[in-house]
């Protein structure tokens, strides 16, 4: 079956005085029909300007796709016109954000900012609209959608706005669903609720949806498959199984320290990974987590890692699991 969306090796770069960042590269996934994905990494990764580049959302300049293919429904969203893009944007690809309050019109009722999208891209009349709106609302899970339609964004709790930013994606019933950090700024229940929220509509309406968060355990709980990335690039992407039972990367190793686990016997110190991410206007030489890696060698400070295929969804870019390492090395990594 083809993907519903297919990403090939895309590179995006800004331009700034200083010279050029190369915000990613060398990105490659797919998400099929119905399947959640999550893309995990520090901030400033390359996350979001992967999820900017499937709206086409990055500001061109400073911004510029260098190269790639974005594949949706095996069409080239690159190849699009703006006016296209607009169309996709509310009928096909939905997104919501971290902070809903900066997406949402402070001085606009949440029903009127569901029903403006209604009618602008589904060409509802007003009533009908608003009247869908208070469907959608009562879809996501808050209590007397009725009364609540007439609410500003400020009378609802961070929780609400998250559900109604999510209410306004679905608007459109789209076929991919991009979240971008989510539950970040809630706190964890809610965190939990909005997760649920997700997973439901994900089964209810076979909604594909990406969910792009720093948090391994947000990702396990909702997605299939999960994407690893630092410095701009993939250093590991394979199924929730793979990625946390058979990690192979040094990067994803030190994630995995850093999720509390809830079956430990004693309280667990958190690990965090040593150092910072690269420069990316100046990014290191090779592998650009070599200057934080333990397992670094000469290689990986001169060339960068080629991407090794562990099994079918299973990929690593990372010298030590290359088929040409010396054994010694592999061994080393995995004692
Ligand atoms: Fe570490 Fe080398 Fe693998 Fe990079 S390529 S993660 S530096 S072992
Ligand atoms: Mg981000």
């Amino acid at each position: 079956m083809t993907p519903l969306l297919q990403i090939e090796d895309l590179a995006v770069s800004f331009d700034t005085y200083a010279g050029e960042v190369k915000a990613v590269r060398q990105v490659s996934f797919d998400v099929q029909q119905g399947e959640a994905v999550g893309i995990v990494g520090e901030s400033g990764c390359g996350k979001s300007v992967t999820a900017h580049s499937i709206m086409r959302l990055i500001p061109t300049p400073p911004g510029r796709i260098v190269q790639g293919k974005i594949l949706f429904n095996g069409v080239d969203l690159l190849k699009k016109s703006a006016k296209e893009m607009e169309t996709i944007r509310g009928n096909e690809i939905g997104m919501i954000f971290q902070d809903p309050m900066t997406s949402l019109n402070p001085v606009l009722t949440i029903g009127l900012q569901i029903a403006e999208a209604l009618q602008l891209h589904q060409n509802l009349p007003r009533q009908a609209a608003l009247t869908r709106a208070v469907e959608l609302l009562r879809l996501v899970g808050i209590p007397c959608p009725e009364d609540r339609v007439r609410n500003y964004p400020h009378q609802f709790s961070g929780g609400m706005r998250q559900r109604a930013m999510i209410a306004m994606a679905l608007s459109c019933n789209p076929k991919l669903l991009i979240a971008d950090e989510p539950t970040t700024a809630l706190d964890v229940t809610i965190q939990a609720q909005i997760l649920d929220l997700m997973k439901n509509l994900k089964s209810q309406f076979n909604t594909s949806i990406i969910l792009i968060s720093h948090d391994l355990g947000v990702v396990a709980g909702l997605c299939r498959r999960i994407v690893v990335m630092y410095a701009g690039t993939v250093c590991e992407a394979g199924s929730i199984r793979d990625v946390f039972h058979n990690p192979q990367h040094p990067y994803t190793w030190g994630l995995l320290k850093s999720v509390p686990r809830l079956d430990a016997q004693q309280k667990q110190q958190l690990a965090v990974i040593d150092g910072q991410p690269p420069d990316l206007l100046q990014p290191p030489a090779g592998c650009p987590f070599h200057p934080r890696c333990s397992y670094a060698m000469q290689v990986c400070t001169e060339m960068d890692p080629q991407i090794t295929q562990i099994s079918e969804e299973h990929r690593v870019k990372c010298w030590l699991q290359h088929p040409g390492a010396p054994k010694v090395w592999r061994e080393a990594a995995g004692s």
